[in-house]
């Protein structure tokens, strides 16, 4: 299963925006894109005038970074989010929202997508009782996400949970964390997430 893994704040600072991917890091004045706000390379601070393709091609790659979603496997979610009813943007955003490894991340069982990626995959999670190790896995409205048993003592997850009981949980999630277990009780809608990227620019980019 392929992945990136190279340096991921370089990735923040090629997208001008936060994408969240170092977990407790990003909340603090160590996040590089507080202390070098610019693109990264020997030209990074040079002013640029960006095309419109080049705007596309930024908010594409900024959805893909922030999902841990690779060229290949985005397309394949494009298609699919096109052949469906309703608007391609909404659906697409709801295709990644509903990935195992983002559910993980926004229950609080993880500080970052990517620790939720390898937790799954290292197989802590369950789903309606059954473990899953597969980051990609598509959850649907009702399935029941949980710890399983062997992992509730792991210190990333006790430590995620930590951290997480003291936030609000988003509308379209229920989380226990006593008992380490949350339910995906729908999608969400585009109005209830702060997306870092402009969805829209990227359905163009694709229809071209
Ligand atoms: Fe690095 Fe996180 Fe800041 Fe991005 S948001 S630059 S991943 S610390």
């Amino acid at each position: 299963m392929a992945r990136y893994t190279g340096p991921v704040c370089r990735l923040c600072r090629r997208e001008g925006t936060k994408l969240y991917l170092k977990g407790e890091r990003c909340y603090t004045e160590k996040c590089a894109m507080e202390r070098r706000p610019f693109p990264p390379g020997q030209h990074g601070r040079r002013k640029v005038k960006q095309t419109q393709y080049a705007l596309q091609l930024r908010a594409k790659q900024a959805m893909k970074r922030m999902y841990g979603v690779l060229e290949r496997q985005f397309k394949r979610y494009f298609y699919e989010a096109q052949r469906k009813k309703g608007i391609t943007g909404d659906n697409l955003v709801k295709i990644v929202e509903s990935r195992l490894d983002n559910v993980v991340f926004r229950m609080g069982f993880a500080t970052s997508r990517r620790q939720a990626r390898q937790l799954v995959n290292h197989g802590h999670f369950m789903v309606n009782g059954r473990k899953v190790d597969i980051p990609s896995y598509r959850l649907k409205p009702g399935d029941v996400v949980e710890v399983s048993e062997k992992s509730r003592d792991i210190e990333p997850i006790k430590h995620a949970v930590e951290l997480s009981r003291e936030r609000t949980m988003y509308p379209w999630l229920e989380v226990n964390f006593d008992e380490l277990r949350g339910t995906f009780l729908r999608y969400p809608e585009m109005d209830e997430l702060d997306l870092p990227f402009d969805i829209q620019a990227i359905v163009e980019l694709y229809s071209k």
